[in-house]
């Protein structure tokens, strides 16, 4: 394996970004391998390395990379332009079509990343709702906007997780683990919270799902409390299925955040929900959202493209390769005697290193997250790139073949041989 240029260029990039990287998951040991293309489920490094992808940028890419439908939507909307701080018609064209799909969307909003999306819909419940504190899950992921960047652990009063968060942008959140409606009750009667945000399968601690009845328990708790239910399905939102999680576990939230797949791989979010919440959303409304490029032409039309693309078929394929790739793991694992817990629905799947399920961000902090990294680097070294964090989620995507997938059975065998012939000391995990 040829690495001399990505190392090259990686410590270059140090001298100009910190961490010489644009988001910090990307900074991987001992440095990020520089792309040079992607087609289909395949990406080529700088340096000559071929990978089958499943990290997938980490969820849009549904269709694969450089999708011909998507490519052909885009070249036309560049020859047409491409910013014009006025609407276009593929704005409302991916409105309604989106809202056919997520029903409980009545009125939506685009703006340009899910961080935003999910930013402006707790704005919305609260400036609706005239409540301040507003209820999360331990361990959840909605972006880098100070309201949710709160350390994990349930104190009375949140810290923030990052500097330069001030006591006071976090004071008025709360935390509750994942799939304890017990936990959620408490809360919500101690404390007249605006909202519940929650993405209802867990993707960024891996992927995690919602046990029996709990999200229609989160439905009645909150609906009791007068409190806002808010999916944040930036991840599941056109991955789990056309509909998303609601749709799956037949949950309906009063509010939506999506984004990822929604813009076919570029920039996007959206938030949306019952129309007199989104009312209140300037300008019909007091509550201020705005963006120089929200509603971007190109996002548009990349993501109405890559709708298009999906359908009910196309779903049973993909999901019956995670449902084949998460058994072929059991049984590899089975067969080298190794404890680990392999996790995932649809086309999001990892391994665990830790023996016992994860239920939530608490089981999560039991991995072995070197171990992950050791194995995520050697799968690159078998031509595999899968996501570089125990706390990600791997994506499958529509251009995923049964030979990639065989393929990648192999390669994790390899990897999994190297990893344990390590410290054959500790076998086991
Ligand atoms: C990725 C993600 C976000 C943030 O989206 P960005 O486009 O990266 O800002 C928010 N919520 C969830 C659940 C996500 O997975």
């Amino acid at each position: 394996m040829q690495t001399d240029e990505s190392e090259r260029l990686y410590n270059k990039a140090l001298k100009l970004m910190p961490g010489g990287v644009s988001s910090p998951v990307r900074a991987i040991d001992p440095y990020p391998f520089y792309v040079q293309r992607a087609s289909d489920s395949r990406i080529w490094d700088v340096d000559g390395n071929l990978y089958i992808d499943y990290c997938m940028g980490y969820g849009p890419l549904i269709l694969g990379h450089a999708r011909p439908a998507v490519q052909t939507a885009v070249a036309e909307q560049l020859k047409l332009g491409w910013d014009y701080g006025t609407p276009i018609k593929a704005e409302i064209d991916l409105a309604e079509r989106i809202q056919e799909d997520f029903p409980s969307m009545e009125m939506l909003r685009f703006v340009s990343t899910g961080t935003e999306a999910t930013m402006s819909a707790l704005r919305a419940a609260r400036g609706f709702t005239g409540k301040d504190t507003f209820v999360k899950i331990e361990g959840s992921y909605h972006g880098a906007h100070d309201a949710v960047l709160v350390k994990p652990g349930s104190a009375a009063i949140s810290t923030a997780s990052s500097l330069g968060v001030p006591a006071a942008a976090v004071k008025n959140t709360v935390q509750v683990p994942f799939n304890d409606i017990e936990a959620l009750s408490y809360a919500l009667e101690k404390v007249d919270a605006a909202c519940l945000m929650i993405e209802p399968v867990m993707g960024n601690i891996g992927p995690v799902l919602p046990e029996e009845t709990y999200l229609a328990d989160v439905r009645k708790v909150t609906e009791e409390n007068e409190t806002l239910l808010i999916f944040d399905e930036v991840i599941t939102g056109f991955r789990l299925c056309i509909g998303g999680a609601q749709c799956l576990f037949g949950v309906t939230p009063d509010l939506t955040t999506l984004g990822k797949i929604v813009g076919g791989g570029f920039p996007i979010g959206v938030f949306g929900g019952k129309k007199e919440i989104m009312e209140c959303v300037a300008p019909s409304g007091g509550v201020f959202n705005a963006g120089t490029f929200s509603g971007h032409p190109v996002s548009l039309v990349a993501g109405l493209a890559t709708l298009n693309v999906l359908n009910e078929e196309g779903y049973r394929r993909v999901n019956g390769l995670g449902d084949l790739l998460r058994r072929m793991l059991v049984d590899l694992l089975a067969e080298l005697d190794i404890r680990f817990v392999v996790q995932g629905i649809g086309t999001m799947f990892q391994v665990f290193f830790t023996d016992k399920p994860v239920r939530n961000y608490q089981d999560a902090l039991a991995c072995d997250v070197n171990r992950y990294n050791k194995l995520a680097a050697f799968m690159r070294e078998e031509g595999i790139f899968l996501a570089p964090s125990q706390y990600e989620t791997n994506f499958i995507s529509l251009a995923h073949s049964n030979e990639d997938l065989e393929y990648t059975i192999r390669a994790y065998a390899n990897a999994f041989e190297r990893l344990y012939s390590l410290d054959v000391d500790t076998p086991g995990y």
